[in-house]
C-alpha cells in the first residue's frame, strides 16, 4: 500500500504545483482523493495507471477540489473503462459534481461505465466503503462550505488529510495517533489555516506532518520555517 501527493496547491494557481490531490494504492487498486486540476495526467506522470482507479473521494464542492472530474471520467471512458467507479463526498458536493458532468452531457457518452454515488454524512466517524483492506474514515471540519477531512488507515500506517479547514477539534480527534498529517496551510483567512497553526494541530496528533498548499510563492518560501518553529515534529515536505 502506498500514498502519493499528486498536487499540493491551494486555490490560487501556482505554476509549479497542481491543485491538491492524493492517491492511495491498495492491492492493485487506486483511490483518488480530490479531483481538481488534471488528475488523469498526474497519475500517468507518477507511473500509475488511471484505469486502476476504484473510486474518488471529494472533500467539498469548491472548484479546485472537483473541477477535474469531467476530464478524468472522459479519459477513463475514452480508454474504454467498463467497471463501475464510485464517487464519495458530502451530498452537496456530489450534487455539484453531477451538475458539472451534466454540462458535458455525460449520459450521452456511448458506452459510459457506471458511476456509483456515495454520499457521506457530515458526522464524525462516517466510513467510506471500499473493497480492499484500506479503511477510510471521515470527519466534518471548519470551512466555508460543508467539508470532510479523511483518515486513511493502511496496514503500514495511518495518514490523515485535513482538506480545507481552520484548526478544529474534529480534525485533532481524527488525526490522533496518525503517522502522517497532510494539513492545509493556505494562510490566515476564514476557513483556512496558516502554517504555524497547522503545526499546532499536528503536535498532539502525529509523528510527522506535511503542510500542504500555501498559495503564493512568497509564503511558500517561509512556510516550512514557520511550521518548524511551531512544531517539533518532523516536517516532511511543503
Ligand atoms: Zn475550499
Amino acid at each position: 500500500m502506498s500514498l502519493w501527493l499528486l498536487g499540493t496547491s491551494g486555490a490560487v494557481p501556482d505554476p509549479r504545483r497542481d491543485y491538491v490531490s492524493l492517491v492511495v494504492e491498495d492491492a492493485g487498486c487506486l483511490i483518488l482523493i480530490e479531483a481538481g486540476g488534471s488528475p488523469f495526467h498526474r497519475l500517468g506522470r507518477m507511473g500509475l495507471d488511471p484505469m486502476r482507479l476504484e473510486g474518488v473521494f471529494l472533500s467539498h464542492r469548491h472548484p479546485d477540489h472537483l473541477s477535474g472530474l469531467p476530464v478524468l471520467l472522459m479519459g477513463l471512458w475514452l480508454q474504454r473503462r467498463a467497471r463501475p467507479l464510485w464517487i464519495a463526498g458530502p451530498e452537496d458536493t456530489l450534487e455539484r459534481a453531477r451538475a458539472l458532468l451534466e454540462l458535458f452531457e455525460w449520459r450521452s457518452w456511448n458506452g459510459m461505465f457506471p458511476v456509483n454515488w456515495r454520499p457521506i454524512p457530515l458526522e464524525p466517524g462516517a466510513v467510506v466503503e471500499t473493497t480492499g483492506g484500506i479503511r477510510l474514515i471521515t470527519a466534518p471540519v471548519s470551512h466555508s462550505v460543508p467539508t470532510l477531512a479523511i483518515r486513511i488507515e493502511l496496514l503500514e500506517g495511518v495518514a490523515v488529510y485535513s482538506a480545507d479547514t481552520e484548526p478544529c477539534p474534529e480534525l485533532i480527534r481524527l488525526a490522533r495517533g496518525a503517522d502522517v498529517l497532510i494539513h492545509e496551510a493556505t494562510g490566515s483567512y476564514p476557513g483556512h489555516t496558516p502554517p504555524e497553526r497547522a503545526g499546532w494541530v499536528a503536535n498532539p496528533c502525529c509523528e510527522f506532518y506535511t503542510p500542504r498548499a500555501c498559495c503564493w510563492r512568497r509564503i511558500n518560501a517561509t512556510a516550512v520555517r514557520r511550521t518548524r518553529q511551531a512544531s517539533p515534529r518532523k516536517v516532511l515536505a511543503r
